[in-house]
């Protein structure tokens, strides 16, 4: 039995927001591990997705895709609904789960009504990254654990590191559950 569809939610509504352009407000009082709205969009590999945005003004990060394995990318610019609204924050009451290829978003607290949602976007950093990736990418969340920067790890590699993993800096964040893929929603050409 797949997986019914979740366009549209009675948990929550999109208005502007305080953090950036439009965001996502819970519009009662939402469970902790509510399954809140399905990220939806236009489902293209990654190289459609270059092929989609080759244009795209590399300063602004203000596309809509999700990341979802090696092969599938969502862009919700295309045919999405109200989840590619819900913004980055690095200490959020939301996270993204990874379903039979599919997105959702969940619930990680109790969520007064009126509180705007927020995951973190974790964005993966790459090799050929611009030096000022982290302007572009960088968060204003507000939260008291903000990294400043919607990139993840926060800290940008050391170059040259002989196959070493960045170091360990675990303790601000719980670990991964090992089903969960980095996902984020990156704009073109920084995906793999
Ligand atoms: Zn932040």
């Amino acid at each position: 039995m797949p997986i019914p569809e979740m366009r549209t939610s009675r948990w929550i509504e999109v208005r502007d927001s305080p953090i950036h352009g439009k965001g996502v407000f819970a519009a009662r009082r939402i469970p902790k591990g509510t399954r809140v709205i399905e990220y939806l969009g236009d489902r293209i590999t990654h190289k459609q997705a270059d092929d989609r945005y080759v244009d795209h003004d590399p300063n602004d990060n203000h596309t809509f895709l999700f990341i979802v394995d090696r092969h599938v990318v969502i862009d919700a610019g295309v045919g999405g609904n109200g989840a590619r609204f819900i913004n980055h924050s690095c200490d959020g009451n939301c996270e993204s789960i990874i379903q039979e290829r599919r997105v959702f978003i969940e619930s990680t607290r109790l969520i007064e009504k009126g509180e705007e949602l927020g995951y973190d976007y974790e964005i993966g950093r790459e090799k050929d990254d611009p030096d000022d990736v982290d302007e572009i990418f960088a968060c204003r969340c507000g939260s008291p654990k903000c990294r400043g920067t919607m990139l993840y790890p926060a800290e940008k590699p050391v170059k040259k590191a002989p196959k070493k993993k960045a170091p360990k800096k675990k303790a601000k964040k719980p670990a991964k559950k090992p089903a969960k893929k980095p996902v984020s929603r990156a704009k073109a050409g920084r995906r793999r």
